[in-house]
């Protein structure tokens, strides 16, 4: 049995943080953990910011919907989805994805928890587990799983690596000099060209 994990943010859907400054002109939710390294500290200043802005997860929410997925994923997820099982394993939150993923067909996705109080703002935020994308690919190889798996930037570095095919989509350059051993695909086309190779191969 074969299985496709695929990352989602810069492969289906945009990067939520970064279109999320955008959409509402607050460039200060731009900073990532290039710029803070400390994750719990970039959280913690990210959802003070939306609570400064009164942003509740309502807002929010409304603001996600209107970027919808990129184009052409719709497409190809429900292509790759009449032939593999696909499992969507992810860093951002169930509360940010959802109004995506009912765009996308409602594909199963694994990512990480926010908490909002009574009147909607986000207090607080839980984590699954650390390294969960390399954990699941893990997982699904001791359930018999032969994975393949696909991602667009550093973080999925670890996941392609523990799966038995890794392939890049649309990475920075920086990551497929340091990766040369996973092959790029720069279309979903190439990318579904990809997956059926390894397919055949592992
Ligand atoms: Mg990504």
């Amino acid at each position: 049995m074969q299985l496709v994990c695929l990352d989602l943010e810069g492969v289906l859907v945009p990067e939520i943080w970064i279109e999320f400054a955008e959409r509402t002109s607050i460039p200060e939710l731009r900073r990532t953990t290039r710029d803070e390294p400390d994750y719990d500290k970039l959280m913690s200043y990210r959802l003070d910011l939306l609570r400064s802005h009164k942003l509740g997860l309502p807002d929010i929410q409304k603001v996600i919907a209107a970027m919808g997925p990129m184009a052409g994923a719709k497409e190809f997820l429900d292509a790759l989805r009449r032939d593999y099982q696909v499992v969507i394993l992810s860093d951002t939150f169930y509360e940010f994805a959802m109004p995506l993923m009912a765009q996308l067909g409602m594909p199963t996705l694994f990512c990480h928890k926010l908490e909002a109080d009574l009147e909607g703002f986000l207090v607080n935020y839980h984590l699954r587990m650390p390294n969960q994308k390399k954990e699941a690919v893990q997982r699904f190889k001791e359930l018999n799983f032969k994975v393949i798996a696909a991602g667009d930037s550093y973080n999925d570095t670890a996941m392609l690596g523990e799966a038995h095919a890794g392939i890049l989509f649309h990475p920075p350059r920086n990551v497929i000099d340091e990766f040369p051993q996973f092959p790029v695909a720069l279309s979903y086309a190439e990318l579904r060209d990809e997956i059926d190779k390894a397919s055949a191969r592992i």
